[in-house]
């Protein structure tokens, strides 16, 4: 994970120091993924959590979840911070897809994870309003995780940074177009799938297993034949 800013000689945390805002770039995997240059394997984890010493500096959630979500965690964190007396900069970095039916594990419970999400990706507009909103809670480090692509960080610089909602569109040949060049009407916009047999949330799966379970352990050698058969029958008997 690396951060694109205008500044790229100093230290992140001299950057937020200075009240700057820091825009983050993720999405590493599935990006690789999308563009082909990755075929998903054994889906080992894309990224080593680090763990801070006590006193972290930055205080943040990164990925399974929408950027509603994440902001809103990020406010509670915020609050408890506060509340101990303490001080940090607060960063989030997101889901590129909106998960409002997501239950306590995210977005990998989904059903259309990890190869069908793209209908819940957020559009530019969306990532504009995640950035404002980032910004209002007090986040100044604000970036995204899985889903993200260049142009979804560029909104979110977009908003904070040199911001435009539409105004490209002022000199766009057809009339329609060009009354589109507002902001009010991408905020209020909401967007059809084109997917008229496709539900708008869906059920996430529930296979109750948690850290410790032997079905979590991941071993070294491949998945057997038997070991496939077994989790098929578990998924289509609804577990
Ligand atoms: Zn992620």
């Amino acid at each position: 994970k690396c951060s694109v800013g205008e500044k790229q000689a100093s230290g992140i945390l001299e950057r937020l120091d200075a009240g700057e805002i820091v825009i983050g770039d993720g999405g590493f995997v599935f990006a690789l993924e999308k563009r082909g240059y990755v075929k998903a394997g054994p889906w080992t984890p894309e990224a080593a959590a680090e763990h801070p010493e006590a006193g972290a500096q930055i205080v943040g959630v990164n990925c399974h979840f929408d950027p509603v979500t994440c902001v809103k965690t990020v406010k509670l964190m915020k609050e408890g911070v506060e509340k101990a007396g303490l001080k940090a900069h607060f960063m989030s970095q997101p889901l590129a897809y909106h998960t409002p039916d997501c239950n306590c594990q995210g977005f990998i419970d989904l059903p259309e994870f990890p190869f069908s999400l793209e209908p819940r990706i957020l559009t530019r507009w969306d990532m504009q309003k995640y950035a404002r909103e980032a910004y209002n809670a007090g986040i100044r480090y604000i970036g995204g995780c899985c889903g993200f692509e260049p142009y979804h960080i560029r909104a979110l610089a977009e908003e904070l940074k040199h911001g435009s909602w539409g105004s490209g569109l002022e000199m766009h040949t057809k009339p329609w177009v060009r009354a589109r060049a507002r902001r009010d009407y991408w905020e209020n916009l909401k967007p059809a799938s084109g997917r008229p047999f496709c539900p708008s949330m869906a059920t996430p799966d529930g296979w109750g297993v948690t850290k410790g379970h032997a079905d979590l352990m991941q071993q070294k050698e491949a998945t057997s034949e038997e070991q496939l058969k077994a989790l098929f029958d578990k998924a289509s008997k609804g577990h």
